[in-house]
């Protein structure tokens, strides 16, 4: 039987930037746990020294739930392109430059794609894995992931980095045309949620 979270547990949410922090707590509301960021325990913020997702987060998750004697939930996502093996993956807000600029990004995905040598393969997908860890080193990851394609220009003005170009299948819209309620309910992210959710006290109804 894996561990899972009680009401009344205290969680803490290892990332230091407060839109993600924002987003966990709106997807753990009602769940009876009280959330604390990593930046407001003084947390350090580890580099993210591993080569997979899963890594990265367990690496993040392990080093808050170890300094903070407390369960830590963490994160890692990206993009991820056939025609360039998987690239930029876990590099993806590296791709946007110290600027964090996605329009650069995007289009060095685009570029990058034409110059390759399957220019035609579309195939992409976005990648989302979270990590809960427990103070004694134990943890567990919860993979999502959402199969689509790569769509040149980009289109649409919702969500955020890669968004525009990302059109996933069996969908008309790219996820950035699309409301952030529909994006929520069908990404990476929410079906890695799925998973994660079985650890969680049921919702208060
Ligand atoms: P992380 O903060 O290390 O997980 O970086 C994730 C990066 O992947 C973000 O900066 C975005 O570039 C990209 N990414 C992850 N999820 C999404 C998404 O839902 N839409 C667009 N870009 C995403």
């Amino acid at each position: 039987m894996s561990r899972a979270l009680a009401r009344g547990d205290r969680l803490v949410i290892a990332t230091h930037n407060p839109g993600k922090l924002a987003e966990f707590e709106q997807l753990l509301a009602g769940r009876g746990l009280t959330l604390l960021g990593a930046a407001s325990l003084g947390l350090a913020e580890p580099d993210e020294t591993e080569d997979s997702f899963a890594g990265n987060a367990a690496l993040k998750a392990r080093a808050a739930a170890r300094a903070s004697g407390l369960p830590a939930l963490a994160d890692d996502s990206g993009f991820c392109v056939a025609a360039l093996d998987g690239a930029p993956g876990i590099f993806s807000a590296r791709w946007a430059g110290p600027k964090r600029d996605f329009i650069v990004a995007m289009r060095r995905v685009h570029d990058a794609v034409s110059a390759s040598a399957q220019p035609a393969n579309a195939a992409a997908w976005f990648v989302c894995v979270l990590c809960l860890a427990w103070p004694d080193g134990e943890s567990e990851c919860f993979e999502g992931r959402i199969d689509g394609a790569l769509r040149w220009p980009p289109t649409g003005d919702n969500g955020h980095g890669y968004d525009p170009v990302f059109q996933p299948a069996g969908e008309t819209l790219r996820f950035a045309e699309m409301t952030d309620h529909h994006k929520n309910t069908i990404s990476h992210r929410a079906r890695a949620f799925l998973g994660f959710a079985a650890r969680l006290p049921e919702p208060c109804r």
